[in-house]
């Protein structure tokens, strides 16, 4: 059986990435993520952009496993804050937990217009030659007013998908795990992977 190592610790991505490869019928691949193998040390995700991060992470759980190795790099852009926090979206406001920091977020933003946002998700495939590729993954969506929903993490519960009315954390995995930046991107790195693992 081929291998694939999941270069991310976070619990709900791999969840994600595992139902999403499950829904395309990715099923015959072993799966092997950080907490399957022996390594104290972490990534150090010191990148500028999402390319390079998941880069830095895919390059370090590689060199290790020596396995095609897949890492994404992904957080939420907000256009009324120019982007921010993007690639830092994982250590904004790190003395909020993710309840706070939604609460956060959309009462610094009650009085604005200007509501758009992005889930962007960048993986990077160290693939069977040891090649690098990039598959990009971008959702388009607004804050909400106020944040909704129980399912999902993160950011979910504020991002709004104006064409169902609902945040992605209301829509749940029959829609994320469709239509996410994660999915699209995942969706590519489907379609060009088959020969390269
Ligand atoms: P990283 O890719 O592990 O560096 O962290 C990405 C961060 O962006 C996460 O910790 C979340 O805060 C946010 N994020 C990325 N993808 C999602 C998502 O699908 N839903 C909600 N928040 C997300």
């Amino acid at each position: 059986m081929k291998k694939l190592f999941i270069a991310s610790g976070n619990a709900h991505k791999l969840e994600e990435i595992r139902d999403i490869l499950r829904r395309n019928g990715i099923e015959n691949i072993e799966i092997i993520c950080p907490k399957d193998i022996d390594c104290k040390q972490e990534p150090v995700e010191d990148g500028t952009t999402f390319e390079e991060n998941a880069y830095i992470k895919a390059r370090f759980y590689h060199d290790i496993v020596n396995i095609p190795t897949i890492a994404d790099d992904s957080g939420i852009c907000i256009d009324y804050l120019d982007g921010k926090p993007g690639i830092h979206s994982a250590r904004f406001l790190p003395e909020m937990n993710y309840a706070q920091k939604c609460d956060f977020i959309v009462d610094m933003m009650k009085d604005v217009t200007r509501r758009g946002a992005q889930f962007v998700d960048c993986l990077c495939f160290i693939d069977k030659n040891n090649e690098v590729n990039y598959y990009m993954g971008i959702n388009e969506g607004e804050i909400a007013q106020s944040p909704a929903g129980e399912k999902g993490f993160g950011y979910d519960p504020i991002f709004l998908i104006p064409a169902y009315g609902k945040t992605e954390a209301e829509l749940g995995e029959e829609y994320k795990n469709e239509y996410s930046h994660r999915a699209k991107a995942l969706k590519k790195w489907i379609v060009d992977a088959k020969d390269k693992l």
